[in-house]
């Protein structure tokens, strides 16, 4: 295929796009034709299909542009397949090193107290690599937001475990599934996190269905106005699909969210101080 004719495909796709809201109750869901968000400059990507990462993305912009915090928003990026976002989105993006996402957001947001400022970091990013800053950051009650995209493996560099992969689980090299003997025990890490005395609001969301994006969505505005109040450190681990890095078939990957992994890792509002002062 041309170039041309690539571009000429992905033009159609942007023109003819058919989006479910997420911001009203399931139940009220409506298609909406050519919906896109504020914050998001350009709808076509080259994450594989059926990749739950651009839904929870498309949730945090909306939520930002739902609380009128468009212009002042800086995120800081880790490093995974969500990195090509930078490229899509029109907000500021700063990227940091693998795991340190926490720590240049904190320098942000002490620089600039009235930023809206979060993080966005994948499981093998935030708590393989660099699980002492995210831990860290919430002790210190830092007035952030990290939002954690959890599919329980190495997406981007080609499929294996991470310290969240659930018992069983299979990925691309992991084909007989993750043992406790060999590999360990998955970290539940929204429960290690809210532990930490300065985090004053931590939920485990998922995007597999529209209930899960719709409750996701709410779990994501709760914490930036957790932010804006200054409360305290927030976080919003979100499980999304993977089916390339599972090794499932695209269309099953999302039972296989709520079947294989939400079991270890159930979805629900872990710690929620809002309002109180964080100590
Ligand atoms: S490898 Fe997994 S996380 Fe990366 S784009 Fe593909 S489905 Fe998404």
């Amino acid at each position: 295929m041309t170039e041309h004719e690539h571009e000429e495909i992905e033009h159609e796709r942007i023109e003819h796009r058919v989006v479910l809201r997420t911001d009203v109750a399931p139940d009220d869901a409506t298609l909406v034709d050519d919906f896109t968000p504020e914050l998001v400059d350009v709808g076509a990507h080259h994450l594989c299909p059926g990749c739950g990462e651009p839904i929870a993305i498309r949730s945090a912009v909306e939520s930002i542009a739902e609380l009128g915090a468009i212009e002042r928003t800086i995120s800081v990026f880790g490093i995974g397949c969500y990195t090509a976002f930078s490229n899509n989105l029109d907000v500021e993006v700063l990227q940091a090193l693998h795991g340190r996402a926490p720590s240049l957001a904190t320098g942000v947001k002490r620089m600039r107290p009235d930023a809206l400022v979060l993080t966005v970091q994948g499981d093998g990013d935030m708590v393989n690599e660099g699980l002492q800053e995210v831990l860290h950051a919430a002790a210190r009650g830092e007035r952030i937001t990290c939002v954690l995209l959890n599919n329980g493996v190495f997406g981007e560099t080609g499929g294996h475990i991470t310290s969240t992969t659930v018992l069983g689980q299979r990925t691309k090299n992991t084909l007989d599934g993750r043992d406790a003997e060999r590999d360990g025990h998955p970290i539940l890490i929204s429960d290690l996190v809210a532990s930490m005395g300065g985090a004053a609001y931590v939920a485990r969301g998922a995007v597999n269905d529209a209930g899960n994006v719709a409750r996701t969505r709410r779990m994501l505005t709760a914490a930036f106005e957790c932010q804006e109040r200054g409360d305290g450190f927030s976080f919003v681990e979100i499980l999304t699909m993977c089916p390339t890095g599972w090794f499932v078939d695209t269309h099953d990957a999302p039972d296989y969210l709520a079947d294989v992994i939400a079991g270890t890792h159930q979805v629900g509002v872990v710690k929620d101080t809002r309002g109180e002062a964080a100590s």
